[in-house]
């Protein structure tokens, strides 16, 4: 009966996946964890990256000028007693009150990828929009930033560097990573081991640059459109590697706000450790 043999391929092709599991996880078992190899070899960069066009709903809006201003975050945290750079620890409570401030300020925050839209006539934007970057990646962007935002329904920006993802502790595991995906966040390159850029060589430049965004979007089927140079350091020839590399645009620690006019040169604004919510809601009015 067609039905039962339907039903036989079914039970086989079950078993097979099936065994198929079971020996994978029998050679895991078996074999110890492979040594460590160099960076260089670790890093497959045969999915080399294209620019990927920004998809979505023409939009026949004009093509907005709005400085927007971009808060960067680096840990959300207290920072421990031996901690190197305190100021760059938010705790979890301030940023909820900052971001609750910002929200009854009527702010509404966006991505990168949001502005870039409504820079180019392809989206609107809110009244008072606002991006939120965390940089670098550690694990209180999962545990506390991506809750704190999600009460609000706000995406937010991680600045992520690869190395970050093999941290034990305190660094973000892909799987976080897929979740803050999952709840509207954008996910944009702070290169593979935070190199200052302006100093190192043309090939390790390319690496850094055009490598980590195909490492990140192999990892999280996701575009990677923008960049952020590390520490803030770029040149031109820096410049020019992202642009080659097919990022539409990148962010600097150079204070102020974000400009149509300088997509490569995207300024921001720091929110130091201990920063009062209306403290910070005068910096951004000020800038
Ligand atoms: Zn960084």
């Amino acid at each position: 009966m067609p039905g039962r043999r339907i039903m036989a391929w079914m039970v086989a092709a079950a078993a097979v996946s099936g065994g198929a599991a079971v020996l994978a996880a029998h050679a895991t078992a078996a074999h110890p964890p492979a040594p460590p190899v160099p960076e260089a070899q670790a890093l497959d960069v045969r999915d080399l990256p294209v620019p990927v066009p920004i998809p979505g709903r023409p939009f026949h809006g004009p093509a907005l000028r709005t400085p927007v201003p971009v808060l960067m975050y680096h840990v959300i945290g207290t920072p421990p007693p031996a901690a190197p750079y305190p100021e760059l620890f938010v705790s979890r409570r301030l940023v909820a009150a900052q971001i609750a401030a910002l929200a009854r300020a009527g702010y509404h925050a966006v991505t990168l990828d949001r502005v870039w839209q409504a820079w180019h006539g392809r989206a609107p934007l809110p009244p008072r929009p606002v991006v939120l970057t965390f940089d670098d990646g550690y694990r209180g962007d999962y545990g506390a930033a991506m809750p704190i935002l999600r009460r609000h329904g706000w995406p937010g920006v991680l600045n992520l560097l690869v190395a970050n993802l093999h941290r034990h502790g305190w660094g973000l595991k892909a799987w976080m990573v897929r979740r803050m995906i999952a709840n509207g966040w954008k996910i944009d390159s702070h290169t593979l081991t935070h190199p200052d850029l302006a100093t190192v060589g043309p090939r390790r430049l390319r690496r850094e640059v055009r490598g980590s965004r195909a490492v990140l979007r192999r990892l999280f089927h996701v575009p990677v459109r923008f960049f952020c140079y590390p520490s803030g350091a770029f040149d031109a020839a820096v410049i020019a590697a992202v642009r080659r590399a097919g990022y539409l645009g990148a962010t600097t620690e150079i204070a102020g706000l974000a400009r149509r006019s300088r997509p490569y040169t995207l300024a921001r604004i720091r929110v130091a450790g201990g920063e009062p919510p209306a403290e910070l809601l005068h910096t951004i009015g000020d800038v």
